[in-house]
């Protein structure tokens, strides 16, 4: 399925920042998958955090970065000092410190649009395997998982185990 780029909030006025992005952070990574970090899933606990998050910072935007522990997405870091707005959110997310256990991005969308737009392809270059959009009305389908060339990725909820 075609996933056009489409309008999201503040892409415009960040996309010449994003560009430069790419061009230093990608050089050489081909098909943008390689050597980089699988997992088997994301944790529910964090998707409902993450949806939580995105419902909080309506009408703007949030945008965290995605780390794995053991395998499975499970935990999500915050730009310190942060108060989202639907431009300096994924902007931001360019001055966080490498830390290898960072395995991709997510930012929510606060119109229900799932689809990427131009900077938001640029920005999963740069950020790991896993990139995950959520659309406003943030329900539990309300959201999508795309690899770094924008290829829609099957990502496993994994609840909490049972006692
Ligand atoms: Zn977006």
């Amino acid at each position: 399925m075609p996933f056009l780029p489409a309008g999201c909030p503040g892409a415009a006025t960040i996309k010449i920042k994003y560009l430069k992005c790419v061009v230093e952070k990608n050089s050489g990574d081909d098909d943008g998958m390689a050597g980089k970090k699988r997992v088997r899933g994301i944790a529910k606990e964090l998707l409902d955090l993450i949806r939580e998050a995105s419902r909080s910072s309506h009408p703007h935007e949030f945008a965290a970065l995605l780390r794995e522990v053991d395998g499975v997405i499970s935990e999500m870091l915050l730009v310190p000092g942060t108060t989202s707005n639907d431009t300096s959110a994924r902007m931001l997310l360019d001055m966080m410190p490498l830390d290898l256990s960072v395995v991709g991005s997510v930012h929510s969308h606060p119109v229900h649009d799932l689809r990427y737009s131009d900077a938001d392809l640029h920005m999963f270059g740069a950020k790991g395997v896993y990139n995950i959009i959520v659309a406003y009305p943030y329900g539990e389908a309300d959201w999508i998982c795309y690899d770094p060339r924008g290829r829609r990725v099957d990502l496993p909820v994994i609840a909490p185990e049972g006692p």
